[in-house]
């Protein structure tokens, strides 16, 4: 699969599906299963953050945790810092959609520290600053909410002039802060501000909030007449056609004070919606929206029969909610925790195929590529520490006639059985490669020569003592390899692993010449010269 092409699909499926996010997510998951079956954690991490801002989309504030959590695991400690400020400002959002504030803070800053210097971050901090300002409001913090809200607004106005819904949604949400505080002039004169705003955004829902924020306000001020007017705008653009469950929570306080005006007929209207909402997606903290102010409009209207019956089923809703908050808390626990064994799994598969690749399919020793990593360890411990660093190279003999004599998949069979006599005389300090077609080098840290002998001596001892015959081998018509070893002290020498390589591969020139199936030493002498000599068991 190449990643550039996958992951360029999928920003194409994101921008094409932007309208449709019961698709997009049907599509999303289908990416995820190729993704995870490729053991890709990039991708993986992608998804995931497409996943979560899908969730946030539908509305669906339990489905963004598990997700968001996700590509925060995969992305924290990369270079991704987009993916990354993206994903921890989700989080942030699902914690905020449960209530826990405190965690819900956390996730914002920590994104506002991933974009903060950086040019690239396709994030921009008026979104995250708007979260904690939410955040905030939920806390009760209105005047830290209003702060930042004017922050954010002002940006907004000043770098994307033209970017409406932005600044009507902080317009809005600025306004609601000022009239909580009781500042009913300031929060009109904000909705003033975005009146050509929400002027330029045609049909949108944006457009019903601002008159149900109009009427709120009118209604705070007194202004009996702004407040109905202002009400029956926002009744009609809700009927025509628009979700408007974003602004429930301004339908209830204009339900409320028509009671309290005594304007009944308007406040059933908004107690419709509510319950019609209620009643369709069966939401329990949205029935107890509408029960809350059908109860208020019978009670004030003398119907004391029906909100009897209306604050019953009140107060079995709350208890339901407090047992669903519970139960939500609990799940989201769960789901984080499984989307932690998922990435530490997922990790786990990144790292074994990344050590695929260094490794030879046929025999499972590491190739030529691991070689350069693994000896430059060795090499540093060697020269820190004053020890000596030792190599072996080693070639099967007479291998084309094995082949020749017993086939080609007897040959791999022989150069496999050669190879688990390799891995298991592996330690930390010995780590052997395939080298080549049917030759092999190991590297062997601080042993003494001796210990380097024997170690050859007792590998080829092994193969020629095993069951592979080999009847075109002169020496015991058995398979055996020819050995060449070299053991520098790597404290007092300039000598890098070509050296080591060249001096054990000349060592194993002459063993070859030597009649094969034995062991050759390189050995430097004091003068500078160096010499070869057989090392036999003795
Ligand atoms: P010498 O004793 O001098 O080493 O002679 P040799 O016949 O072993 O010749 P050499 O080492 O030059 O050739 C190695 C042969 O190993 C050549 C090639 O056909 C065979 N070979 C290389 N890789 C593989 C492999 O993966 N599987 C099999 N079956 N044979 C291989
Ligand atoms: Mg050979």
């Amino acid at each position: 699969m190449d990643r550039a092409e996958f992951s360029a699909r999928l920003d194409q499926t994101m921008r094409d599906l932007r309208n449709d996010y019961p698709r997009l997510e049907r599509e999303l998951k289908k990416y995820m299963k190729e993704a995870e079956r490729e053991g890709d954690a990039f991708l993986v991490g992608k998804i995931s953050l497409y996943l979560s801002m899908c969730y946030f989309e539908l509305g669906d504030r339990v489905g963004i945790l598990p997700h968001a959590f996700k590509a925060v695991g995969i992305f924290e400690n990369t270079e991704e810092y987009s993916l990354l400020a993206r994903s921890y400002n989700l989080l942030g959002i699902a914690h905020l959609a449960q209530g826990n504030l405190q965690l819900s803070l956390d996730m914002f800053n920590k994104s506002l520290k991933t974009i903060r210097g950086r040019k690239k971050v396709d994030l921009r901090k008026e979104v995250v600053y708007n979260n904690i300002a939410e955040s905030y409001y939920q806390m009760g913090e209105y005047q830290k909410s209003i702060q930042l809200m004017r922050g954010c607004l002002a940006t907004c106005r000043r770098l994307t002039p033209n970017n409406h819904i932005s600044i009507s949604i902080y317009g809005l949400n600025l306004s609601d802060c000022y009239e909580i505080l009781g500042d009913f002039n300031k929060s009109w004169e904000i909705l003033d501000g975005i009146d050509g705003n929400i002027k330029s955004l045609g049909q949108n829902i944006l457009v019903c909030g601002y008159y149900a924020r109009r009427a709120c306000v009118s209604y705070c001020r007194e202004d009996l007449e702004n407040g109905a007017k202002y009400a029956d705008l926002a009744l009609e653009e809700v009927r025509s056609n628009h979700d408007s469950f974003e602004f429930h929570r301004d339908f209830e306080k204009i339900a409320t004070m028509e009671v309290k005006f005594g304007d009944m007929k308007r406040a059933q209207c908004f107690a419709d919606i509510l319950s019609e909402y209620a009643d369709t997606n069966g939401h329990t903290i949205d029935k107890i929206v509408s029960r809350r102010v059908q109860a208020n409009i019978c009670d004030c209207s003398g119907d004391r029969d029906r909100a009897l019956a209306l604050y019953k089923e009140l107060s079995a809703l709350y208890e339901k909610r407090t047992l669903e908050e519970n139960a939500m808390q609990y799940e989201s626990q769960k789901n984080a925790e499984a989307a932690t064994r998922e990435i530490a799994k997922l990790m786990k598969r990144v790292r074994l195929s990344e050590e695929r690749a260094e490794r030879d399919p046929l025999t499972g020793l590491m190739n030529r590529s691991a070689l350069v990593t693994i000896t430059n360890e060795f090499i540093q411990n060697a020269k820190e520490k004053g020890r000596k660093l030792g190599g072996i190279f080693m070639d099967i003999d007479y291998f084309k006639e094995y082949n020749d004599t017993y086939g080609h998949a007897a040959g791999d069979d022989a150069i496999r059985f050669i190879a688990n006599v390799c891995l298991s005389e592996e330690t930390s300090t010995i780590r052997f490669f395939r080298y080549g077609g049917d030759e092999y080098f190991g590297i062997v840290l601080g042993h003494t020569d001796k210990k380097l002998e024997s170690l050859a001596l007792r590998i080829s001892e092994r193969i020629r003592s095993s069951s592979f015959e080999h009847i075109k081998n002169p020496n015991g018509n058995k398979l055996t390899v020819s050995i060449g070893i070299v053991n520098i002290n790597m404290k007092e020498s300039e000598s890098t692993i070509l050296d080591i390589i060249k001096h054990a591969d000349k060592a194993l020139y002459r063993a070859k010449d030597h009649g094969k199936s034995t062991v050759f030493a390189f050995r430097a002498m004091t003068n500078g010269e160096h010499e070869y000599r057989e090392i036999t068991a003795k």
